[in-house]
């Protein structure tokens, strides 16, 4: 056994310094950013969640054009290079700091404009593991079933102008959509506080909305109402809501968004025909902000409520 395992190390040395010859170069190359596509598919994440079923038709429209991109292909130009975005996702979600991603992926561009860009979004079914992560924002009662929604991740940028993949649940029918405005406000540099599932805030807006995170599926009762709210359908995002606060009834939530009723320009702050209503204006969705009262300046929904 000793003269073979000698006999094999020998010829392993060999073999590995005929290698190395070849490709020695290879290690130190910069890697090469992955064939562009416009958003990866589900096929990624999934793979690290065997339990997820791939939705083959979901596709989202790129930014230039509105031409569809299948996932599935996407799927297949992706290199054997594991993924930032298909790492596993522990059950209390990615810490902001840990899932840094830069550069993950390129968008090809449909109207000549340079670039690659390093956003990343992509949508997958709620797999049983993601359910029991739902457990506060979604009930027995909701008005949308839990096969009715998507989980979505998306590369966003901080006020510091560092990447992260956040984390976001709407409604399987406005997620590429979503993910549409997502990239551009990517693409745009908007800063984003955080980007967690409010069950991370064991459901509850105010928690979340005082911690700045942006979101969207919540089942509960519109603010100060008793109907349910469009997060509810998950046809509602909220972002940036210390920057940008509910302001109405006498109150202004979060509290400490006070410092910002007077809609101060600095960054995080929305106006109208910025970079962020510009985004959801894209895909069809109305802000809060040009409500007469209450004004709700973190808000984008799909059918303006
Ligand atoms: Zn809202």
């Amino acid at each position: 056994m000793r003269t073979h395992r000698t006999v094999a190390t020998a010829m392993g040395l060999l073999l590995s310094l005929m290698l190395t010859g070849c490709t020695g170069s290879a290690p130190s190359s910069p890697p090469r950013p992955s064939a562009s596509v416009p958003v990866l598919g589900a096929a990624a994440l999934s793979a690290q969640h065997p339990g997820a079923t791939l939705s083959s038709t979901a596709s989202v429209p790129s930014r230039a054009s509105g031409r569809r991109a299948s996932t599935s292909a996407v799927a297949h130009r992706r290199p054997a290079r594991r993924s930032p975005i298909a790492q596993p996702i522990g059950p209390t979600g990615p810490s902001p700091t840990s899932r840094t991603v830069t550069g993950a992926a390129t968008r090809r561009s449909t109207a000549g404009s340079a670039g690659p860009t390093g956003f990343v979004g992509t949508m997958t079914p709620i797999d049983p593991g993601l359910a029991r992560r739902l457990t506060y924002t979604w009930h027995e009662g909701c008005p949308v079933p839990r096969s009715a929604l998507s989980y979505l991740r998306m590369t966003y940028v901080d006020f510091d102008g560092r990447d992260h993949q956040g984390e976001m649940v709407v409604a399987t029918a406005v997620a590429p959509q979503v993910i549409t405005a997502f990239r551009q406000l990517y693409d745009a540099r908007w800063p984003i506080r955080r980007m967690r599932l409010v069950d991370d805030f064991r459901g509850s807006d105010d928690a979340s909305m005082a911690a700045d995170n942006t979101s969207g599926f919540n089942c509960r009762r519109s603010t100060g109402g008793t109907r349910f709210s469009q997060h509810s359908y998950g046809r509602a995002v909220d972002l940036d809501p210390l920057e940008n606060p509910y302001v109405g009834n006498g109150q202004v939530l979060p509290p400490a968004g006070t410092a910002f009723v007077g809609r101060p320009d600095v960054p995080g702050v929305i106006h109208d025909g910025d970079a962020a209503t510009t985004a959801f204006g894209s895909i069809g969705w109305a802000w809060g902000g040009n409500w007469s009262a209450p004004q709700d300046f973190q808000h984008f929904s799909a059918n303006g409520h």
